[in-house]
């Protein structure tokens, strides 16, 4: 190994419980005479002292089957093989306090790539160096020792930690290559990290982008929901914007990245790439949310109209926005919720900004109806949606949500209590005891309704209310109180 530096804060980073299960790992290993070392995102994270992943993943010069063996020897409770010409064994753990926890090992590997177009050829690697010289970019080609933290690091990762920059390990445009997916994941890890791109590794990125039409839909939808959840999201868009992967995975809002603002005029209009990208950073880190974020406004210049007097228009935009939505997620092959939920809070984003007081009950109520489950999302991107430099309009617009959102609590309150009904109505009161309308139906139904709120009656229980109202009844008859019951 051509560099090894020691961490004596590695350990403190790994939970004590986890911890036990890396060092007991380490020591059966190293008894059987066999290399184990922790390798990739947990390395990468550790040292970053951002917090762990659940799972703990490691790299052996053990066979698998040795692995497994060596693993259950070390207390796993059981174990599986995840698609065995990989390599990769499961182990699964018991903390003590019942907890369990994944961990993977796999066999050190060298890949080799016949030709640009075919999967890669999976060999065993002779060496730890043959195992991380395959891994995509220098942060995450490094590895730890379980029983002594040192860190081994042949490419210059923790370098590249501490300048905060994403490097392809080895020939970047070679990499790219062999597995254009890469380039998604350096987008992706900018968005995670909040790393910038090393500039041949940019480089790279350009001439390699077109290679990303190899890639199955799937993956890259699953990328880009990863990127577009990161914390520093805006920046892997610009990543994706600035070397034409952008362009390259979501062909049907090309354009927007190149939305730039129009010149001069009594109300021009914002940067709406920069605006779009400024909503995605402060929303909600949820999936849904954050690309009904990217598209929220994306229908825009597809209806940008200017009125007589000089002002710019809109109008339709949303609906617009909705059908691009669609467009961007089934060629993704996104999950149908995933692509029902977008559109619709697309389609309704301009609503709840239009909130004030003049809003009925029944109009809140048919937001909450055309909203349905999406109603929370909805408001979590509105509420995002408010970038202007202003503070009097940004606390205008945070004032509308609030009230908003106070007005559907009511609601949803008063829609709860009227869940609380009396289980017979004075229809069926009067055809049970076939009388005339009157005060005593009021009583009775109040009384019902009573036990119910009290949870002594089901509101679905008409036998055990005739029964009760009868008694009832007899008291109403008799001249007592209906509250005498019991
Ligand atoms: P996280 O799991 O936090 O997203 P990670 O770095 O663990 O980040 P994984 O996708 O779990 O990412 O991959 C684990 C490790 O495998 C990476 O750190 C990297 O070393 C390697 N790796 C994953 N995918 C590739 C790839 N396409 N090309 C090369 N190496 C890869
Ligand atoms: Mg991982």
């Amino acid at each position: 190994m051509s560099t090894a530096h020691h961490h004596p804060s590695l350990k403190s980073q790994i939970p004590a419980a986890h911890l036990a299960i890396v060092e007991r790992l380490g020591q059966t290993f190293h008894a059987a005479g066999k290399e184990l070392v922790l390798v990739g995102g947990i390395v990468r994270d550790m040292l970053l002292e951002i917090e762990l992943p659940a799972d703990l993943d490691f790299a052996t010069n053990a066979l698998p089957e040795e692995t497994e063996e060596l693993g259950l020897a070390a207390g796993a409770e059981s174990s599986y093989l995840i698609g065995a010409h990989f390599g990769t064994v499961g182990l699964v753990f018991r903390l003590p306090n019942e907890d369990m926890v994944n961990v993977e090992i796999t066999t050190y590997r060298a890949e080799h790539y016949p030709d640009d177009t075919r999967k890669p050829a999976v060999e065993w690697g002779e060496t730890l160096e043959d195992d991380l010289s395959r891994r995509d970019f220098t942060v995450n080609a490094m590895a730890a020792d379980p029983l002594t933290g040192e860190i081994i690091d042949p490419y210059g990762g923790q370098a590249d930690l501490a300048m905060a920059i994403i490097r392809a390990v080895g020939d970047p445009e070679a990499r790219f290559r062999e597995d254009p997916l890469r380039l998604l994941r350096g987008a992706r890890f900018v968005a995670q990290l909040g790393f910038a791109v090393e500039a041949r590794t940019f480089d790279a990125m350009i001439a390699q982008a077109p290679s990303l039409a190899r890639i199955s839909k799937e993956r890259i939808y699953a990328e880009l929901t990863r990127l577009l959840t990161g914390p520093y999201a805006s920046h892997g868009l610009d990543t994706l914007a600035d070397t034409g992967q952008f362009q390259q995975v979501l062909p049907d809002i090309a354009f927007l990245p190149d939305e730039s603002p129009l010149p001069g005029g009594p109300h021009r209009e914002k940067d709406l790439w920069e605006h779009t990208k400024r909503v995605v950073d402060r929303s909600a880190a949820r999936p849904v949310v954050r690309w009904s974020a990217l598209l929220h406004d994306a229908g825009k210049p597809l209806c940008r109209a200017i009125s007589p007097s000089g002002e710019i228009h809109f109008i339709g935009h949303e609906r617009e926005g909705g059908v691009l939505a669609s467009k961007v997620l089934a060629r993704l092959n996104a999950d149908r919720a995933t692509q029902t939920a977008v559109r619709r809070i697309v389609e309704l984003h301009g609503r709840p900004e239009s909130y004030d007081d003049s809003w009925t009950d029944s109009a809140v109520r048919r937001l909450m109806l055309d909203a349905g489950d999406q109603l929370d999302d909805l408001l979590e991107l509105v509420a995002a949606d408010v970038t202007s430099a202003r503070t009097e309009k940004q606390t205008a617009a945070r004032k509308r949500i609030d009230a908003l959102r106070a007005h559907i609590a009511r609601l949803e309150a008063e829609r709860a209590l009227g869940d609380y009904q009396s289980p017979l109505d004075g229809q069926e009161l009067m055809a049970l005891f076939n009388r005339p309308p009157g005060k005593w139906i009021g009583d009775i139904k109040d009384a019902l309704r009573e036990m119910v709120i009290d949870g002594d009656l089901e509101p679905e229980d008409k036998s055990g209310a005739s029964s009760i109202a009868t008694r009832l009844l007899a008291m109403l008859d008799q001249g007592k109180g209906v509250d005498t019951v019991s």
